[in-house]
């Protein structure tokens, strides 16, 4: 009677920190204190209270006991009371639950165990214990909680169950063949393994399970066959295991009898264990590459040519959108270093650099009643033509194009592409665009020609992707996010099985290269073309008719950070489904899993009047796959994108990205049709060069304002006290989508829109719409062309390797010196793992309140109003959400722009704006994939969103052009949300191949045990006389079985256990795999 025995009467209240963490300790102690083993119900008070301190708060709970030895007193007690000579279950059991939450947030907890020498305690209770499911239960979970310790797992290996395997010969007696894998956790390490490998069993397990399957016609045995796969699954989990499987014939053995179970739906546990048993058997493929490394080199100033590749040997990327880290490593990496919160660090560099940057603020000394325009035409020579078979538009670069050497400012040129359009002829582009009159907002095709061919690239692109020349415009409709049918990614996982079994449809040919422009291919075989801006296709290889394997270009300089790409495709057949395989993906998890589909853009549907980027592909999947890195050095896990398409048009030429592209060259025409575009008497537009990049190419910083309504003192005066707001945008090439929100941004302050009008009057814009050109243009999807990830430059930038962010900081502390500090500093990225749109903000008390920190906050003073943006924009963007939003400073994020610029600058409303790559789970667009249209909206909105932190009177009446723009900044009303979850549900089906049997979760875990301990206690019900077998029925029922009782891993295996003893019960035996009944 657990109840009465608590004492529940007087129940502590256990939300003081200082009531848990003094309980917890003192509690802690008097478990494991000797002197407590005799008394059984203070023993139990004591293992009740430390239960109800540990579920009533979070994981630092436990953690806190685990850091004041309360692994070490559990361990104690467990073995003091199971010691004697007839243990006390009342207490064992609670205690070993406790033991088993506990344990499994110790890291250690294998290695205490078998100090305390708990382990072998352990397997003694559960041996005697073995008609007792609860109490083999609670062992169960111990075991398994002790087994995360390689050592430990051996020792429970040699002790229990492969010492039981030596004593039965797996062919004469299959039943007990079987029970010794009821503990799977017992094969995981490498020892018992080789054990399993060595003594021939998997050889018997196929020859088993191909016997169990070709006889059960009836499935009557499915946990039987389950079993034995499961078996096959633990003795798989090393390299050895899995090489005997490949060599004992085991996938094609598994592969066609799964074949013949797909029909039947109560056989599917079975395919869904083959599928996953296969996919991680099946060998390690390297790519088919020479080289690992990128096919693009750059070489950096200061450094021999060959570079060595910074990210060899790092670990998976940590950035600011993608987050792989648990929540206890998440916790960890809140800075809660008060002084690193608060205090500015010196200035960089001298303070006499600075001065550098007094011509990046033009409007302060600005002749007002003068508007200059500089005509130095260039003579450019352009010949523009259709190859055939493709559109690419072709240049030929001029000889000399004037262009300033890298890293000297000066004023930006205007009106080169005018003399650049006397004196060609027309070509058949020049017809094309005459006849289909590209009638693009604010994209005009010459002025993209004349950017891009003063545009650097690493391989010099002589040829422009049709769709960025041509331009685009967003579908009249929403594109709602893909359905995935079931099953999708096994259908694709039993054809990438048929290659290893070698059918006769496989071609394997390859038919692009980019570093090999000789490549031959078939005249039925798509062609595929990468060689131009922001392109990134290396490799393309036929496979069989309709499928291609495609592999990506890693970033300039070094091997890895593929994700992004954009190429062109063509020769195809209309009405044919193509199969496109992008094989060396490597997030771990994506948006195409969540309804994503890439983006197609249709020469022939342009030039019919529809130039649109549309989102397209069907049966889309991305999941692990096989293949490892060419040179095999890093142990890189690759992932495979696959989806399929069906071209409407014959001989089309189509391109593919993975998100709308947007090149530098484009923000270069961009730039020029805005400058165009405003009215000069109204607003002051002005573009100049930040810096040069490592490349040579240029980045643009654009002043945007209103012009002062007269010349007069008061109005100069006005003009000079405006708040600065600075804007940054495409630090990551891949993060496309950044630029297209940055686009509408810049477009919308132009306008002639009353608000925009309002925000030039009480704002100067400084806006840097692209911190990273060169790797934008090079195709790269992370980093600049050195290699480096520029968003963790920002703490100490070198002026050399990252100009942009070296003069971007320079500037910004500029701003700073002359009592200029930007009143609002946002950085665009784009996020590949969520959907909405939300900002992360610095905030020094929610970090302290997150981390659980003891520093006492109430006499910090902060100003909330780095929350008004994002309650702004909760209200008046549609893909906006501000429950994604948080405000926690990270230490893994101390060198990204946002934190920098909010500490050292004294920002307070300093961001990073994330926008999805896929689509929104709430409000009106809730369902929806995202578009241009969309992004571009949501850099309206972000303007809008200004207003409401401004402090100029005359703005009222804009503000009330604005719905429900809520000015109370005081209301703390949300919580935080750790950015570090992920918000996607589960996927349909599993990414990784390994998570047969998943590591289970805390929580998981807890609720599981938790049930355990809420039954009933019917041990002392059991009646010690019963015969073994009735006793099995009368103490295990499927309800236990099927429910929370066992350890996930364990629990398949236990109910097939129970059903192969039911069956033999029923009559139905198995002797030398022949069924009898
Ligand atoms: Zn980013």
């Amino acid at each position: 009677q657990p109840d009465t025995v608590v004492g529940c009467t007087n129940r502590p209240s256990v939300n003081s920190k200082a009531f848990w963490t003094f309980g917890i300790r003192n509690w802690s102690e008097k478990i494991g204190s000797p002197s407590n083993s005799g008394d059984v119900e203070s023993t139990l008070n004591t293992l009740n209270v430390l239960d109800e301190l540990l579920s009533a708060g979070t994981d630092r709970r436990i953690h806190y006991m685990i850091s004041k030895g309360g692994s070490e007193a559990l361990l104690t007690a467990l073995v003091n009371n199971a010691r004697t000579f007839s243990p006390n279950y009342n207490i064992l059991l609670p205690l070993l639950h406790l033991l088993a939450k506990v344990g499994h947030r110790d890291r250690r907890i294998g290695m205490k165990a078998e100090e305390a020498g708990a382990v072998l305690v352990t397997l003694n209770l559960l041996k005697h214990n073995i008609r007792h499911a609860r109490r083999v239960a609670a062992c169960l979970w111990v075991i398994q909680v002790f087994s995360s310790s390689v050592s430990t797992a051996n020792l429970i290996g040699e002790n229990y169950g492969l010492d039981k395997k030596a004593k039965n010969d797996a062919h004469s007696n299959d039943l007990s063949f079987l029970s010794i894998f009821h503990c799977p956790f017992i094969s995981l390490t490498e020892a018992n393994v080789w054990s399993i490998v060595s003594k021939g069993y998997i050889s018997g397990l196929l020859k088993l399970y191909e016997d169990w399957h070709s006889k059960d016609t009836h499935h009557v045995a499915i946990a039987i066959r389950h079993a034995l796969l499961c078996c096959l699954h633990n003795a798989t989990q090393t390299t050895g295991g899995r090489q005997a499987l490949i060599s004992q014939g085991g996938i094609q053995l598994l592969y066609q009898t799964t074949q013949t179970c797909l029909l039947s739906k109560s056989l599917e546990c079975l395919v869904e264990s083959t599928v996953q048993l296969m996919r991680k058997c099946l060998p390690k493929t390297p790519l088919p590459l020479t080289s690992d490394k990128s096919a693009y080199t750059f070489p950096l100033p200061g450094r021999p040519h060959a570079v060595p590749d910074s990210s060899v040997g790092s670990d998976a990327e940590e950035d600011e959108d993608n987050q792989e880290a648990n929540s206890t490593d998440y916790d960890d990496d809140l800075e809660t270093d008060l002084n690193k919160l608060c205090l500015r660090p010196d200035l960089d560099r001298p303070k006499e650099l600075l001065q550098q940057y007094s011509h990046l603020c033009p409007e302060l000394s600005h002749d007002f009643q003068v508007h200059p325009k500089s005509l130095t035409a260039l003579s450019l020579k352009l010949d523009i033509y259709l190859i055939s078979g493709s559109c690419s538009v072709n240049i030929l670069f001029p000889a000399s194009s004037g262009e300033t050497p890298p890293g000297q400012r000066r004023e930006e040129q205007d009106g080169d592409e005018e003399g650049a359009e006397e004196g060609y002829h027309r070509t058949t582009i020049d017809r094309l665009l005459e006849r289909h009159g590209a009638c693009i907002p604010h994209h005009v095709p010459k002025l993209y020609r004349a950017a891009a061919a003063k545009t650097k690239s690493i391989p010099g692109f002589g040829i422009l992707a049709f769709p960025d020349f041509w331009g685009h415009l967003p579908p009249p409709g929403h594109e709602p996010m893909a359905p995935r049918k079931p099953n999708t990614q096994r259908q694709k996982v039993f054809e990438d099985v048929q290659r290893f079994l070698n059918t006769d449809d496989i071609i394997n040919l390859l038919v692009f290269d980019l570093e090999n422009s000789s490549v031959q291919c078939r005249s039925d075989s798509l062609r595929f073309f990468s060689k131009f801006e922001c392109g990134n296709l290396r490799k393309a290889i036929q496979v069989r008719r309709c499928e291609y394997d495609l592999i990506l270009n890693a970033d300039v300089n070094c091997s890895q950070h593929t994700q992004w790409f954009y190429f062109e495709v063509s020769n195809m057949v209309a009405g044919i489904p193509y199969r496109f395989n992008v094989i060396n993906c490597e997030k771990s998890n994506s948006q195409f899993n969540y309804g994503m589909q890439p983006v197609l853009y249709s020469v022939r549907e342009a030039l019919d009047g529809r130039p649109r980027w549309v989102r397209t592909g069907t049966e889309i999947c991305y999941y692990r796959n096989y293949f490892c890195p060419a040179q095999g050095r890093r142990k890189t896990t690759f992932y495979t994108l696959s989806f399929t398409i069906t071209f409407k048009h014959n001989e089309d030429v189509c391109y593919l990205a993975y998100h709308y592209p947007y090149t530098y060259s484009a923000l270069k025409a961009h730039l020029k049709v805005l400058q165009k575009s405003v009215d000069p008497a109204k607003v002051f537009f002005q573009q100049q060069i930040l810096c040069g990049t490592l490349a040579g190419n240029s980045c643009p910083l654009v002043t945007i304002t209103a012009c002062p309504a007269s010349k007069g003192w008061k109005d100069l005066h006005q003009l000079r006290n405006r708040p600065c707001i600075v804007l940054t945008s495409r630090v990551h090439p891949g993060e496309s989508n950044a630029s297209w929100v940055m686009k509408g941004t810049l477009e919308f302050l132009c306008s002639s829109d009353l608000v925009a009008q309002s925000l030039r009057e009480a704002f100067v814009f400084k806006i840097i719409p692209m911190l990273n050109p060169d790797g934008v243009i090079n195709g790269t999807n992370r980093c600049d062309v050195n290699s480096e990830d520029l968003n963790r430059q920002w703490c100490k930038p070198d002026p050399v390797l990252s100009p942009t962010i070296y003069h971007t900081k320079g500037f910004l502390y500029y701003l700073n010196s002359i009592g200029r500090t930007p009143l609002v500093f946002c950085d665009y990225h784009g996020h590949s793992r969520k959907k909405n749109v939300f900002l992360y903000g610095c905030s020094i008390k929610e970090t302290l309140w997150q981390s659980g920190s003891a520093i006492d906050t109430v006499g910090l003073k902060e100003d909330p109003g780095y929350r008004t943006i994002p309650k702004t924009l909760d209200r008046i963007a549609p893909a906006f959400s501000f429950n994604s939003c948080n405000y926690l400073v990270e230490k893994s994020r101390s060198a990204t722009a946002r934190v920098v610029v909010w500490r050292e600058m004294g920002v307070l409303r300093s961001y990073t704006m994330e926008s999805t790559y896929n689509g929104c789970d709430q409000g009106i667009y809730k369902g929806l994939q995202i578009g241009t249209r969309e992004l571009q909206e949501m850099g309206v909105k972000f303007c809008h969103s200004l207003l409401s932190v401004t402090k100029d009177t005359k703005l009222l009446y804009s503000r009330r052009l604005i719905n429900h723009i809520d000015l109370d900044h005081n209301i703390l009303d949300h919580k935080s949300h750790n950015c570090f979850e992920d918000d996607e549900p589960p996927c349909v089906e599993e990414i990784e191949y390994f998570t047969d049997f998943p590591t289970v979760k805390y929580t998981d875990l807890d609720s599981d045990v938790n049930s355990n301990m809420a039954s009933p206690d019917e041990e002392e019900e059991i009646n010690e006389g019963h015969s073994p077998a009735k006793c099995q029925q009368d103490c295990i029922n499927d309800s236990i079985m099927k429910g929370n009782l066992f350890p996930p891993h364990i629990r398949q295996a236990s109910i097939d256990g129970l059903s192969e003893k039911r069956n033999t019960c029923n009559g139905v035996s198995i002797a030398n795999g022949q069924i009898t009944s």
